[in-house]
């Protein structure tokens, strides 16, 4: 008998459903867990997805693609394979989805994280036989600290620039990670303004209902503008760029995950490194896997081999699932290449690699 989900050519493909679950190439039917490039590939005939994910992947994939939503929780067929999406905590709309046929149970995590974040719909365990989980981090030194302490960090960090005269340029993602870090920052420390590609992403965040702090296009502030001030959101792509120089005097801080490595930061040159991931930590990992009280864990995405000989040791049938992303390039995998700062460019398709 053939597994329920398995991966060929162009991803993880349930034969009985007759879709994929984030294929890597365009395909007639895709179930996408969230809008993130690395799992939301352009060019799909017909995309599948949770109600909150919608106007995200829509601005991601072309807004003339025909997406499908469904709510959380909600229970639909796909050529007799029963379907539902269950939050995952990861990043607005982001989704595990539950696969059943024959009374087979498989649930695909996507990426997904356990700490609090008021940006996204808490994760959900689901119980399951199989669970696919990812692993971008994978390995027993990545332990988050308590958000509360890294948001008082980062308002501390933009307050003494203010005091020395300098402008605060916070890199992160443009999508999820600029969000969650902005509904932690105290807006009533001074103004904040958004690249053009974060903006984009803030404006869908709040028409989607998500409360955030008001920020400002940076593109369209007054020359006069005193930027000591301001804090401004970027994506990483801006580091470096003539798109910073606007802003005179400059204090540069980036919210990563990847920032609990030492030395990453002074790889980028950048003065500051906070702690911020949306994806779950290594004790996350092992919580989560527990909770679905899955059979068999194949594991995807980053540090796969670490956590699948700690799986197996602990007496679990665990496996490495075929990726085409191994050592994701970066968290949430948004590519290094430069983003529009214009909050309304037209769709960019990524180009396949
Ligand atoms: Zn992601
Ligand atoms: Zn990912």
């Amino acid at each position: 008998m053939s597994a329920l989900l398995q991966v060929n050519a162009n991803g993880l493909y349930c034969a009985v459903g007759a879709f994929y679950i984030d294929p890597w190439r365009p395909v007639p039917r895709a179930i996408v867990t969230h809008a993130h490039s690395d799992h939301a590939h352009w060019g799909c005939a017909a995309y599948l997805c949770s109600t909150p994910c919608q106007s995200v992947l829509r601005s991601r994939v072309g807004s003339d693609s025909n997406i499908e939503p469904r709510p959380y929780g909600e229970s639909f067929d796909i050529n007799g394979v029963r379907i539902s999406l269950h939050p995952a905590g990861h990043i607005l709309g982001s989704a595990q989805i539950r696969v059943e046929s024959r009374g087979e149970v498989w649930v695909v995590s996507g990426d997904y994280k356990l700490e609090p974040d008021s940006t996204c719909t808490p994760f959900e365990p689901v119980r399951c036989h199989t669970f696919v989980t990812e692993s971008t981090f994978g390995l027993p030194i990545y332990r988050w600290g308590a958000p509360s302490e890294t948001a008082a960090d980062m308002n501390a960090w933009w307050k003494s620039n203010q005091q020395s005269g300098k402008a605060s340029v916070l890199f992160a993602y443009s999508l999820g990670k600029a969000q969650r870090v902005l509904a932690a920052i105290d807006p009533a420390i001074g103004p904040i303004f958004g690249h053009g590609a974060v903006e984009k992403l803030n404006r869908i965040y709040r028409e989607t209902g998500i409360a955030l702090p008001e920020t400002h296009y940076a593109g369209s502030a007054p020359a006069a503008t005193d930027w000591s001030r301001a804090l401004i959101l970027a994506p990483p792509s801006a580091h470096g760029s003539t798109w910073i120089r606007r802003f005179g005097t400059v204090s540069t801080a980036f919210a990563s995950g990847w920032m609990r490595i030492r030395g990453t930061r002074r790889r980028r040159s950048i003065d500051r490194g906070f702690v911020v991931s949306d994806h779950a930590d290594w004790p996350g990992l092992i919580t989560a896997i527990d909770a679905t009280g899955a059979e068999c864990v194949l594991v995807t995405h980053g540090y796969r081999a670490p956590l699948v000989r700690w799986l197996c040791e602990h007496g679990r049938n665990a496996k490495a699932l075929e990726t085409r992303y191994d050592g994701e390039r970066d968290e949430g995998t948004e590519s290094e290449t430069p983003e529009p700062d214009s909050p309304d460019p037209d769709p960019i398709p990524q180009v396949p690699a």
